[in-house]
């Protein structure tokens, strides 16, 4: 059982054959990102085609579930009724992951406690049995 950060009527995201895998591992907790087997680019959000090489072919490696905020906004005007404000939302660079920054919330702090170049981790939020949203709080390890 994780925390719960947001409210059911937040926007929740769809899966698709693309994403889907991506979906499957953070009901799982595990943080991955889809490679390229042909090339090794990491690509996020998740394609159909590898835009370097053009190859169809990929794999989804694990990442640590660490990285560093590359930068953040503070949100003060809801976006769904019972949302917690103000929100953090932050692109997050990710370790592992080839270069790659994810969109996310940095839940678990103040607003003003968080700066750029903080490193982070993630915590999931399940939402249902079959969804779970990587979230990211300020390491504590
Ligand atoms: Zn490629």
């Amino acid at each position: 059982m994780s925390e719960r950060f947001f409210p059911d009527g937040m926007p929740q995201p769809l899966a698709d054959a693309t994403t889907l895998p991506f979906w499957q591992a953070a009901a799982q907790h595990r943080l991955v990102v889809q490679r390229c087997t042909a090339c090794g680019r990491t690509r996020l959000p998740p394609a159909p085609i590898c835009p370097e090489c053009r190859s169809a072919d990929a794999d989804w490696p694990e990442l640590p579930g660490r990285g560093e905020i590359y930068t953040y906004t503070t949100v003060h005007r809801p976006i769904a009724a019972g949302q917690p404000l103000p929100t953090v939302i932050a692109v997050i660079a990710l370790e592992g992951a080839g270069g790659l920054r994810m969109i996310s919330n940095v839940v678990g702090a103040a607003p003003e406690e968080i700066a750029i170049g903080m490193r982070v981790e993630v915590v999931w939020e399940d939402m249902s049995a079959d969804l779970a949203i990587p979230r990211f709080r300020p390491a504590r390890r």
